[in-house]
């Protein structure tokens, strides 16, 4: 019975690590439905991250080979560092967040990360040391407690009201009278953008994963709550290589690095000042935003 059990235990595991990746990446990408396309090479290693250093180098894809996405190109995370991509809709940010999962191959250069190709090592190692942070953190039919322990197998409550603590949920779940025992999703409890933003985080946070992808808060937050959230982010990409797709430029003024992407092409990059004074893309595309939001605040 025990030698039955084990293998099933084991495969249980890694199944659930998968899905949660999947679960993840799905709420950020709409991949629920999405075939896997890509398998482990046999006998792959595990990945060994050390830092966390990722790098694109002369990436090319593309979902459908006779249109291409992105056009050979190279992008260096430094361990330990943030780098937000910035760019138009549609400029294939989003791709590069779904290379770096190996939900694709690309068809041409190579993602590595610590110096190992994603196409070398086991998925279930690569999803395992990848936190994403989507927009829009799905919720279970669950208690809050499940929902944030999902974050890791086998946490301990201790462990699960740290991660909340950190990520400032704790105070808001222990005011309700069945705190972390409450019901939540469609059929329970209707949290708040922002409360389900911070369940997430919590959720990571548990995971702690040397790696984040993170989709930058949505609009739907009031202003308050999106400058709470960054914080919160920001402080749990402390000691993390951070990856941030910006869909907005205002979040992304503090990384070491932004990356302009344009058509699947890398048109500028260096830090928020230097692309100011540069007076290119960037500065324009910034300009453009600012005089967006004082109209806003002005209506
Ligand atoms: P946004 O800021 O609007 O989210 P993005 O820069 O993240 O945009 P991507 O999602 O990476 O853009 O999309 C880049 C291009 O790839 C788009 O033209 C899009 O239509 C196409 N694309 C995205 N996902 C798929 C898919 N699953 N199959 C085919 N084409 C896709």
């Amino acid at each position: 019975m025990i030698q039955i059990t084990m293998p099933l235990n084991f495969l249980g595991s890694v199944y659930r690590e998968i899905r949660q990746a999947l679960v993840d990446m799905g709420e950020m990408f709409d991949l629920l439905e999405q075939p896997a396309e890509v398998k482990d090479k046999p006998g792959a290693p595990d990945l060994k991250v050390s830092g966390g250093a990722v790098r694109l180098e002369g990436v090319s894809f593309g979902y459908d080979p006779a249109r291409p996405i992105l056009h050979g190109i190279d992008v260096d995370v430094p361990a330990g560092q943030t780098v937000a991509i910035v760019g138009p809709s549609g400029s294939g940010k989003s791709t590069i967040g779904r290379l770096l999962f190996r939900f694709y191959d690309v068809s041409d250069g190579a993602l590595t990360i610590d110096g190992q190709d994603v196409r070398d090592v086991t998925q279930e190692s690569l999803h395992r040391s990848i936190g994403v942070v989507p927009q829009d953190t799905v919720l279970f039919n669950d208690t809050i407690r499940y929902n944030i322990a999902y974050g890791r197998e086998g946490a301990s409550f201790s462990e699960i009201e740290a991660a909340a603590k950190a990520a400032r949920i704790h105070d808001f779940v222990v005011s309700l009278p069945e705190g972390y025992d409450t019901q939540v999703g469609e059929r329970g409890l209707k949290l708040s953008g922002g409360e389900k933003q911070r369940v997430g985080i919590a959720r990571t946070l548990l995971k702690n994963p040397p790696i984040l992808l993170l989709d930058e808060a949505t609009s739907a937050l009031d202003t308050e709550t999106e400058r709470d959230i960054q914080e919160s982010l920001k402080a749990m990409g402390k000691g993390r290589t951070v990856i941030t797709i910006a869909h907005r430029l205002s979040t992304v003024a503090d990384a070491d690095r932004i990356v302009v992407l344009e058509d699947g092409v890398v048109t500028e990059e260096g830090r928020h000042d230097d692309l100011l004074a540069r007076g290119g893309k960037y500065a324009a595309m910034w300009a453009r935003q600012a005089a967006e939001e004082d109209s806003e605040e002005a209506a």
